[in-house]
C-alpha cells in the first residue's frame, strides 16, 4: 500500500472544522471572532521516547496526548492538530492501530486531524503539531507566578517514571500496581478539563512532561520568583505507596512523563480549587508556597518535615552531561 492510500484510509476523515482539510498543499482554517489560536507540537522518537514494541494503538494516543497536555497547561481548548510520520515501512495493521488509538483520543476532545506528511524512515518517527483556542488576551503563561502564591499539582506524580522502570523490567511491582502505573505511562490523560476550569483561577501554570524537580524552575525563571516545596506534600498514587518513602518521593519529585498540571494561585483562590477539584474527580494537592527572590535569582528549595530536605532531586533534561 503505497503513501496516498495509507493517508486516504487511515488518516482522512470527514472533518467540519477547516475549510480546506487533508488533500491539498496546506489546510485552510478560518479565524474565530474572539479567539486567538495557540499551537503547540511535539516530536516522539523510537528508542528514544519510546520503546520499538510499543503497541501502535498506546503511541498514537501517547503521541496526541502530550500535544493536548501543552493545551491544557495554557488552559486552551483543543481544535486540529497535523500529523508527521516516519514510518520503517507501510504496515497497514500497525497503522490501522495507531489510528484508532490517536483518533479515540482525538474524538473525546472534538480535536479534529486536518494534514500531515507521511514518509519513510529507518525508525518510527511521530509528529504532532496540535491548535487550540483562547478567548481574546487569555492563556495561563509560565510568568505569571506572584509571592504567596500556593503551589499546586494534579492527580499524583511518579507513575509515569514508576511505569517506565516497570516496562524496562527493572522493578517488579504487584500485577495491579504495574497495569497501573504502564498504562499512566503509555496513556496519558491531558487535562483539558481542567485546564479551562483554571483559566481564570491560576497565575501560572505548566504541565509536566520532565519531573516536578526539573519544570517547577521554568515557571520560577519565567516569573523571577522563588519557590519552597515540601516532599512530604507530593501527592502519591496507591502504588508509589506501596514503595518505600524515600524512594516514592524521589520518583514523584523527578520522574518525568506524568502530564499533570502544575499550576500556581493566591490563597483566596483555595475554596474555588477545591471545588474545580471536587466537580472533576481529579485531586488537586497544595505542594509549597511561592516567595520573593532573595539574592536576585530564582531558587527551589525543598523541604522534608518541615525542615530543608537533606537529599537532592533534579528532573530529567535532554543533553545534560
Ligand atoms: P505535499 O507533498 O504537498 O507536502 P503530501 O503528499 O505530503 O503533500 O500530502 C498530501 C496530503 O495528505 C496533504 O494534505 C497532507 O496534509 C496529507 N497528509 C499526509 N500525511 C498525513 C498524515 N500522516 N496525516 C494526515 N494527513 C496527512
Ligand atoms: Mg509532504
Amino acid at each position: 500500500m503505497g503513501e496516498f492510500d495509507l493517508i486516504n484510509r487511515y488518516f482522512k476523515r470527514p472533518q467540519a472544522i477547516a475549510r480546506v482539510g487533508i488533500g491539498d498543499d496546506c489546510a485552510i482554517l478560518t479565524p474565530y471572532v474572539g479567539y486567538e489560536r495557540c499551537v503547540t507540537t511535539d516530536l516522539l522518537i523510537e528508542g528514544h521516547h519510546f520503546l520499538p514494541d510499543v503497541a501502535p494503538a498506546a503511541l498514537g494516543h501517547k503521541a496526541l496526548a502530550v500535544n493536548l497536555s501543552d493545551l491544557a497547561a495554557m488552559g486552551a481548548q483543543p481544535s486540529t492538530f497535523t500529523l508527521a510520520l516516519g514510518l520503517p515501512k507501510a504496515d497497514e495493521a500497525w497503522v490501522a492501530e495507531f489510528a484508532r488509538g490517536m483518533f479515540a483520543l482525538a474524538d473525546a476532545h472534538a480535536c479534529h486531524l486536518i494534514g500531515g506528511d507521511t514518509t519513510a524512515s529507518p525508525i518510527v518517527v511521530v509528529s504532532i503539531a496540535a491548535m487550540g483556542l483562547l478567548p481574546m488576551g487569555g492563556g495561563v503563561l509560565r510568568s505569571g507566578a506572584q509571592p504567596d502564591d500556593d503551589i499546586w499539582v494534579s492527580g499524583t506524580l511518579g507513575d509515569g517514571a514508576l511505569g517506565l522502570a516497570v516496562q524496562l523490567g527493572k522493578v517488579k511491582l504487584p500485577a495491579d500496581h504495574a497495569a497501573y502505573c504502564v498504562d499512566r505511562v503509555e496513556r496519558p490523560r491531558p487535562r483539558i478539563a481542567l485546564g479551562l476550569a483554571l483559566a481564570n483561577v491560576a497565575h501560572s501554570m505548566m504541565d509536566l512532561s520532565d519531573g516536578l524537580a526539573g519544570d517547577l524552575p521554568h515557571i520560577l525563571a519565567a516569573s523571577r520568583v522563588s519557590a519552597r516545596v515540601d516532599v512530604n506534600n507530593l501527592p502519591l498514587s496507591d502504588a508509589l505507596r506501596a514503595l518505600p518513602l524515600p524512594e516514592a518521593q524521589q520518583l514523584a519529585a523527578n520522574g518525568g512523563d506524568d502530564y499533570e498540571l502544575l499550576f500556581t494561585a493566591p490563597p483566596g483562590a483555595r475554596n474555588r480549587l477545591q471545588f474545580i477539584a471536587q466537580q472533576q474527580s481529579i485531586a488537586l494537592t497544595r505542594i509549597g508556597v511561592i516567595e520573593s527572590m532573595t539574592d536576585g535569582r530564582p531558587t527551589l528549595q525543598w523541604f522534608e518535615n518541615g525542615r530543608p530536605a537533606t537529599r537532592s532531586f533534579h528532573g530529567f533534561e535532554h543533553f545534560a552531561a
